[in-house]
């Protein structure tokens, strides 16, 4: 039999009732008690339009309370909640509707007019829905076992999937997270990412986990990020690497608040020279590595490395194992990265096949190159995908990249293998410039940080980098 609690918003609310649960730009906040009985009163709601146990429902919408009341509501009637990002297209999104059965859509108004593939219903009409004279009980436990989300993966390396997440995924995620970062009594945690990520998602759950405030922006906006760490008893913020890159600049010569302890970033590489420059400034920046099938984080590094061990994202977290994927013992020869964990997805839904590819004995194939230090500390390289053999040596995109953003004037770089007579494949670089640059500059700045069969063969300047929904580089779509 598998294992069973309590509901957790149903004992949060009884535990912390009038405990400030989400906190909102606009200065209004509620308690844990109020989110308690808007999320009850919107499952009945549904449960009054004919949605059961079992149903999938779509949820699009941005950062606000009726959305995360559409979750737990979702969590009360024992439907499948499937997240879909805003930035997607009308068509994308239609067939992420198709592809995951979802039998509804619940949005906030701004999508109202999109002629979607199900049917819809918005926050505003929701609210009209009588909730009275149904019989319907609403879940008091939660089942470990049963699917609570599906998200889709970015689609950075082809087409988004949809990744199951148990309840259990993510009891385990925020409770792994909590044993690594530590909960203190005046933590706020400020969520400036989507809740249509794991990212997001992850920490409001930890609000009703831990008990803990969460302070959510609608969207992320680095004014208001820098004014919540600076004016608003913000602890811990999760981040990616281009906030982090625009918070540096926007905190200038000043310094945080001792108070704030934990930068929390994931979701993407970053350069080694922006963690530098935040560490100069004392900024808190813990690199972790994850993926939407880990159900957020699964390796970071802890409050006493985060300064010290630049460029690694750390070891796993308490209940999770990893390993790199070669017969080699000693340390710092790259592989693939594969992890084992109770947060780490059962498989992608209907996707058999790839399934059975990438689960070896409950171990996970991550798709991303990586290696251990000597003291067992993760470096992720780049996606295998990404990967140039050019000659027989590897080239990994990423290294190149790194190196010309480093050049003044180059603002973004994104670099993919090209098809070569002699090598079998070269790199090629495309580059977001803020001013001319000279070519004989970036020759003589490759001549000195890299190797000459890393060199690109051709240097495009481009005026945008093509990005995917989540504003991740998609290097397959480089030049076309
Ligand atoms: P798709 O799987 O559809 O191609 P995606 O992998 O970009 O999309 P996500 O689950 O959003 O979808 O992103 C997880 C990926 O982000 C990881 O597999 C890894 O490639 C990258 N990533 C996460 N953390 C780090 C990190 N610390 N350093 C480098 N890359 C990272
Ligand atoms: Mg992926």
């Amino acid at each position: 039999m598998s294992e069973t609690t309590p509901h957790w918003l149903t004992k949060r609310a009884d535990l912390s009732p009038n405990k400030k649960a989400i906190e909102f730009e606009d200065g209004s906040s509620i308690t844990y008690l109020e989110l308690f009985h808007r999320s009850q009163s919107y499952a009945k709601k549904l449960a009054k339009l004919g949605l059961q146990k079992g149903d999938h429902i779509a949820i699009l919408s941005t950062n606000s309370v009726e959305m995360i009341q559409a979750v737990y509501a979702c969590s009360y009637l024992g439907t499948v909640v499937v997240l879909l990002n805003t930035k997607l297209t009308l068509n994308e999104l239609n067939q992420q509707l198709l592809d995951s059965d979802a039998k509804m859509i619940i949005s906030s108004g701004s999508f109202k007019s999109k002629e979607f593939a199900i049917q819809q219903i918005n926050y505003r009409d929701l609210e009209s829905v009588s909730e009275k004279q149904i019989g319907i009980t609403l879940n008091e436990e939660i089942c470990l076992d049963d699917i609570f989300t599906m998200m889709y993966t970015s689609g950075t390396t082809g087409f988004p999937k949809a990744v199951q997440q148990t309840y259990g995924n993510h009891w385990w995620s925020a409770t792994s997270s909590v044993l690594n970062l530590g909960l203190h009594e005046n933590d706020k945690w400020l969520i400036p990412l989507p809740l249509f990520h794991v990212s997001g998602l992850s920490t409001m759950l930890k609000s009703v986990i831990y008990g803990m405030p969460i302070y959510v922006l609608e969207k992320f906006d680095v004014e208001k990020v820098h004014d919540a760490i600076m004016n608003r008893n913000v602890t811990i913020v999760s981040v990616v690497t281009v906030m982090v890159q625009r918070l540096v600049k926007r905190l200038g010569n000043n310094h945080y608040p001792n108070c704030f302890r934990c930068m929390l970033l994931g979701g993407g590489p970053a350069p080694k020279s922006l963690l530098e420059e935040a560490k100069k400034r004392n900024i808190p920046v813990f690199q972790s590595y994850g993926m939407t099938e880990t159900s957020s984080q699964i390796v970071t590094l802890t409050p006493e490395e985060a300064l010290n061990k630049i460029g690694s994202s750390g070891k796993p977290l308490f209940p999770a194992q990893l390993k790199i994927d070669h017969n080699k013992t000693e340390p710092n020869q790259i592989g693939e990265i594969m992890v084992k964990g109770p947060m780490v997805t059962k498989g992608y839904y209907k996707r058999t096949e790839t399934n059975k590819e990438v689960f070896e004995n409950n171990w996970l194939h991550t798709g991303d190159m990586g290696y251990l230090d000597e003291q067992g500390y993760l470096y992720v390289v780049d996606r295998r995908n990404d990967l140039i053999i050019s000659g027989g040596e590897n080239i990994y995109p990423s290294e190149i990249e790194n190196v010309l953003v480093q050049i003044d004037g180059i603002e973004e770089a994104g670099v993919k293998g090209i098809p070569n007579e002699e090598w079998g494949m070269v790199p090629a670089a495309f580059i977001v410039c803020s001013k001319p640059i000279d070519m004989k500059v970036i020759n003589t700045h490759l001549e000195k940080y890299l190797a000459k069969y890393k060199h690109p063969k051709e240097i495009h300047v481009i005026n945008e980098l093509p990005r995917n929904a989540t504003n991740k580089l998609v290097r397959h779509r480089l030049g076309k």
